[in-house]
């Protein structure tokens, strides 16, 4: 695996889909991987939005690359909390909006940056232990957030891991979803489950792990 093998697997899934080629971007997620490697790994491939999910990681790794003169997109994936806000300054895309209160900072934060970023929101999955907005309360923060200045451009989730049924009735409810709201941006598939997402209609996938792992012989001598 790595990135030209998930981007082979992006291209053939849209195919096999019946998407146009290009309809589905990879959102590479680099956290836990240092600048050098995210060079390495990623940015040697092309250019792609990378997603982080702890705020001070994505500032400082922002920093470092930008001293190695690579600017990519920032992408925000990870649980939004109040006082950490500040850090997502650069973010063009917060995947991760679930609450009113942070979208009035971020609003708030984004005017004086003069750099508002966009976001999607959050959906719960139906699980207990995952965030995100009820489904019967998305239409309301979705009008909410945006009376706030913040441009909602679609809809996020996450479907429980080893479960491929749940997973696609999940990406299948949150397609219907976004297309009620008329939002066009669906964010949804990991490593284990980005094909099964891109058949329901992602148009942004979250990758990590598979975009860093070594044949298997490489990894062992290593770990
Ligand atoms: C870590 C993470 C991913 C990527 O998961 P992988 O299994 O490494 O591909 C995607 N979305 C969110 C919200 C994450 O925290």
């Amino acid at each position: 695996m790595g990135l030209p093998e998930v981007l082979a697997h992006i291209r053939a899934a849209e195919a096999g889909a019946g998407r146009s080629p290009g309809s589905v971007r990879l959102v590479a997620v680099t956290k836990g991987h240092g600048a050098p490697e995210i060079r390495e790994c990623v940015l040697s491939h092309g250019t792609f939005a990378l997603g982080e999910s702890k705020g001070q990681e994505l500032r400082d790794k922002r920093a470092e690359l930008g001293l190695l003169g690579l600017h990519p997109q920032w992408h925000f994936i990870g649980a939004l909390q109040t006082n950490k806000l500040k850090y997502l300054q650069g973010v063009s895309l917060v995947h991760s909006l679930t609450r009113r209160d942070h979208a009035a900072e971020l609003a708030r934060l984004g005017d004086r940056w003069g750099d508002v970023p966009d976001v999607l929101l959050q959906v719960h999955n139906g699980e207990a232990q995952k965030q995100g907005v009820a489904p019967g309360e998305l239409r309301a923060v979705y009008h909410e957030v945006s009376q706030l200045g913040l441009r909602v451009r679609g809809l996020m989730v996450m479907a429980p891991e080893g479960d491929r049924q749940a997973a696609h009735r999940i990406f299948r409810d949150t397609a219907a979803r976004a297309h009620e709201l008329g939002l066009s941006e669906l964010s949804m598939g990991m490593s284990d489950d980005y094909a099964e997402a891109i058949g329901c209609g992602a148009t942004l996938v979250r990758v990590g792990r598979a975009l860093f792992m070594k044949d298997t012989a490489q990894s062992r001598t290593v770990q």
